[in-house]
Formats: structure tokens, C-alpha cells, sequence
């Protein structure tokens, strides 16, 4: 199914570009636009991201990588090196002569007032005598050496971790296929037309209406209601409704004393759901294109182990008009 939160969202990215990752306080990656969008009861936003990208309704585009404090989990640490004897980070790259003699030390310490001479064996440097090289010298220890240790610090904690220990993100953009605008839209007709519907019976509507109940607040696609016949409707849009989701609909239009209208745009829904929808506490209809909602629908096995939902869209978009 698809619940109103989600209809929502997907809807957005008709206007906008993409959802963007962000880091949160926590650490990790967030979509602060896909949490407003959200109601509380659709859950984790990341997760109602990966399953529309999955059903190819989004495309999930990798941004880059970020790396976070392991200690505190903030954003952005700096590169810098650090001395593999001692871990101080004032271990300098510097020009360093080694004598013939053996000693070896930085260039500043060869160079005495009257010339150039070996601290060590006090001969006075010649050319030929004299190996230069770059190394790192430490100022804390007495190591010289050719390569440092790669470490990451954060700026927050000033923690130093070796870069493997940093908590890595991936961030991921998401936009809107094409087929997942083709879904969007056929979501948002369906939704239309039965509010439409609705309206020419007299209701008065409200399409992503807020609901409460005793225990709970819940968003509803379309609730109608006839002020004068003291008649209330919900209305929820499924693709191909399962189940289980038609029987918490209608235990919570139950629940508010509302009669629970579900409407298919696959133009199937699962056999128990048919059953159902033989009394008279449910009503079913399916959304056939071209602003027609019809009380004929077929029955599937269960919606989840259906063909893909393109070759289910594109089949239920072949349904000519009025045809079962
Ligand atoms: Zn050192
Ligand atoms: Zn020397
Ligand atoms: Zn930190």
C-alpha cells in the first residue's frame, strides 16, 4: 500500500529535484525533508526511501563518502600524521643530512657560525661527504623517519583515529524515475477521481486528512463526510491491496464509525480482501484510468508475490475502460 505519508513524499519530488543526505547529531545519515514529509506511523525515512528505490519508483544516486568521529560523532575530520614511535603529530618533514662519519640530523644542525660542519665528528662538510634527504623528524622523540602514520582528528573532541577507524557513510541522493512519476501520477488520478466521486454524492471532502480516534491520530488519503446524513467515509489507495493492511483500515474506520473505502489502482486486490468486500463493511473499487472508478476488479493470490509493479502498472494501464 501505499500510505498517505508516502504518497506525500513521492508527490514532492514531482517539484523537487532530489532528497539530499545530511548528517544528524547522531551520526548518521539523514533526510530532515523525508522526516517532515513522513507521518510518524510510516517509520524509519531511510528505510521508506530503499523500499521505493527498490520498487524503482526512486533512483538512489551515490553522493560521496563522509567520515565521522567514532568518539563523538561529529562530521568532518581533518587529515594530519603523526610520529609511528611516539603518536605526536609535531613530527615535521624536514631536510636531514647524513655524514660520512655515520651521524645523520637535520640541516639546521650541521650549520655552525663559520660554515657548514658535522655536530658529530666536527669535520668541516664537503660535498661528496654529505647524503641529503627529506624525513620526517619528531619533536617529542628522538625518531627520524621516511613515512608518518596517517591519522584523522576531529575537531570537535580532538580525538586522533587511524583512518580505517573512522565510522564511514555512504550518502545517497534520491530522485524520481520516470516510471515512478507514471506511478505517482496514476496514485494522485485515483485519488481524484474517487474524492470526485465522493463529492458529487454530496460529501464534503478532505484529501490527506487527519483522523483521530480514541488512541491515535492517523492521515487518511480522503475522508468524506455527509453532514446532513450523519455519513462518514475513509479512503485509502492501494495498488493492489493486501490483507492485512485492509484489515487495520477497517478496523480503524470501524474505530471512528466511518465506512472504509478501499480503491485498487492495479485493478486487483488478494482474494481475502474480495471476501470482504462481499458484505457490506467494505467497499472496493478499482481506479481504471481515464477517471473511472469501477466496482469490477480481479483477485490475485497475495499482492507481494505478484509480478514486478511496472509489469502490473503497464498491465493494468492495458485494461481498456469498463472491461473486467
Ligand atoms: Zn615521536
Ligand atoms: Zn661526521
Ligand atoms: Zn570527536
Amino acid at each position: 500500500m501505499v500510505s498517505p505519508g508516502e504518497l506525500r513524499l513521492i508527490d514532492t519530488l514531482t517539484e523537487k529535484d532530489a532528497f539530499e543526505p545530511e548528517i544528524a547529531d547522531n551520526g548518521a545519515v539523514s533526510y530532515p525533508d523525508v522526516t517532515r514529509l513522513l507521518d510518524d506511523a510510516d517509520g524509519d525515512p531511510v528505510d521508506v526511501l530503499d523500499r521505493f528505490a527498490a520498487r524503482g519508483v526512486l533512483a538512489s544516486e551515490f553522493v560521496s563518502k563522509v567520515y565521522v568521529c567514532p568518539e563523538c560523532t561529529t562530521e568532518g575530520l581533518q587529515y594530519t600524521t603523526v610520529c609511528p614511535a611516539c603518536e605526536s603529530e609535531h613530527a615535521i618533514e624536514t631536510t636531514v643530512l647524513e655524514h660520512v662519519c655515520g651521524y645523520a640530523g637535520p640541516e639546521a644542525e650541521f650549520d655552525a657560525e663559520d660554515g657548514f660542519r658535522c655536530p658529530d665528528c666536527e669535520m668541516d662538510l664537503q660535498t661528496e661527504d654529505v647524503d641529503e634527504t627529506e624525513r620526517y623528524v619528531c619533536n617529542e622523540c628522538p625518531e627520524v623517519f621516511a613515512v608518518p602514520e596517517d591519522r584523522l582528528w576531529c575537531r570537535s573532541c580532538f580525538a586522533m583515529v587511524p583512518p580505517l577507524e573512522a565510522t564511514e557513510r555512504a550518502l545517497y541522493q534520491y530522485t524520481l524515475t520516470p516510471n515512478g512519476k507514471q506511478w505517482v501520477d496514476r496514485q494522485k488520478a485515483a485519488l481524484r477521481t474517487v474524492t470526485e466521486a465522493l463529492q458529487e454524492r454530496r460529501f464534503e471532502t478532505e484529501i490527506d486528512a487527519t483522523v483521530t480516534d480514541e488512541t491515535e491520530s492517523r492521515s487518511v488519503h480522503v475522508l468524506a463526510e455527509d453532514g446532513l446524513m450523519g455519513d462518514q467515509r475513509i479512503v485509502s489507495i492501494h495498488e493492489t491491496p493486501d490483507a492485512e493492511s485492509v484489515e487495520e483500515f477497517c478496523a480503524f474506520a470501524h474505530s471512528i464509525d466511518a465506512h472504509p473505502v478501499v480503491v485498487t489502482t492495479s485493478g486487483t486486490v488478494e482474494g481475502e480482501v474480495a471476501a470482504r468486500a462481499e458484505g457490506s463493511e467494505l467497499t472496493v473499487l478499482a481506479f481504471k484510468g481515464s477517471e473511472t472508478l469501477d466496482t469490477a476488479y480481479d483477485t490475485v493470490e497475495s499482492a507481494g508475490s505478484q509480478q514486478g509493479l511496472f509489469q502490473r502498472l503497464s498491465a493494468a494501464l492495458d485494461v481498456p475502460v469498463g472491461k473486467r
